[in-house]
């Protein structure tokens, strides 16, 4: 029997935090409990998930439907797409089964790239290395997870570059039971005339767009995330903004508008993936004036899950004198400097 390998290589990175991960993973788990009743997706498809962040790892190798078992997506620093996209490379030479003139090997694989940011590392060499030797041999379908990705440059890799354009739970529900009719069709073809180019679903009713990846793409950061430790509990936690522009009073009749970050929420992680897969320490900073709303310390409920220490990392306080976890210097919350400071953000 011939394999139709199918990956997942979804972008962990701290933006994805909350909600977005929790679809991905609820969304995992739909997929293949819908496979498992198609006799044509039971006797052929085979199933491995990659996470990247800053570094890429594999959360479960390729593995047949009835004993796959869907994997808890961790959160990392960074968006590594070319260090990903050269993980996925080296995982094919050593897990797909080639053609030879003993044996038929596997279809051509499909890979679902799923990521929601800008590479933060140069994926120039990858991407050249998947084009000379591995594009012909795979079906790579690259999904924009909202409108934060340069799609232009996913072009670069895959003729299929599509745009889920909105992430609330309806449109994520729709879009994993696309992306199953997609691999349902996909191994009927392969089964039934031999034909392994990959089957989209139609995207009819679904938030999902083709993108012409011809046209050129302006990103923007959507949202702020920032690296935070109990002081209670030693435990790191993240805390994510959104960005929200608005006018500013007096200047409506021209075309600005003031850039701030709301609240969404405060998720604690586990600090040992969180830490394999970063790739290194962040540089880019976000003044403590544009945020909006403190959350509660998601670790032990402390009122203040963002107090800034002098050393320049974030901790929870109860209002009273609180030694740094990061640095240890004992503190009382005095008044924020005048003009904010500027604290250290995720890696994206
Ligand atoms: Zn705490
Ligand atoms: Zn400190």
């Amino acid at each position: 029997m011939r394999r139709l390998p199918v990956y997942f290589l979804v972008d962990v990175s701290e933006s994805m935090v909350g909600e977005p991960i929790q679809q991905v993973q609820d969304g995992m788990r739909m997929i293949v409990q819908e496979l498992r009743t198609d006799p044509y997706a039971l006797e052929t498809a085979f199933i491995s998930v990659i996470a990247f962040a800053g570094k890429a790892k594999t959360l479960q190798p390729l593995t047949e439907l009835y004993k796959f078992y869907p994997p808890i997506f961790p959160i990392g620093g960074g968006t590594s797409l070319g260090a990903a996209l050269d993980y996925l490379m080296d995982d094919m030479d050593k897990s797909l089964v080639k053609t030879t003139t003993e044996q038929k090997g596997d279809w051509k694989p499909i890979i679902f790239l799923f990521s929601d940011g800008t590479p933060t590392d140069d994926p120039t060499s990858a991407f050249a290395r998947w084009n000379n030797k591995y594009r012909r041999k795979a079906n790579i379908v690259a999904i924009s997870i909202g409108d934060n990705v340069n799609t232009q440059m996913l072009g670069q890799i895959s003729d299929n570059v599509l745009r889920l354009n909105s992430t609330d739970e309806m449109s994520f529900k729709a879009f994993f039971k696309w992306v199953t009719a997609s691999i349902k069709a996909t191994s009927v073809s392969v089964t039934d005339v031999g034909d392994d180019d990959v089957k989209l679903a139609p995207t009819n009713g679904i938030n999902l767009e083709k993108v012409d990846t011809s046209k050129p793409c302006i990103v923007d950061e959507n949202f702020a995330v920032l690296l935070g430790k109990c002081s209670n509990t030693k435990k790191q936690y993240l805390i994510k903004y959104a960005k929200h522009l608005s006018a500013i009073e007096g200047l409506e009749n021209l075309d600005m508008k003031a850039i701030d970050f709301k609240l969404v929420g405060a998720y604690p992680i586990d600090e040992e993936t969180y830490n394999e897969l970063c790739d290194g320490k962040s540089n880019r900073n976000i003044n403590t004036m544009s945020l909006r709303g403190v959350p509660t310390c998601p670790c032990c409920g402390n009122q203040l899950g963002v107090v800034v220490c002098e050393c320049g990392n974030i901790m929870c306080s109860d209002g009273h004198t609180t030694a740094c976890p990061w640095c240890g210097m004992e503190g009382s919350l005095g008044e924020i400097a005048e003009g904010g400071m500027d604290i250290t953000r995720g890696r994206g």
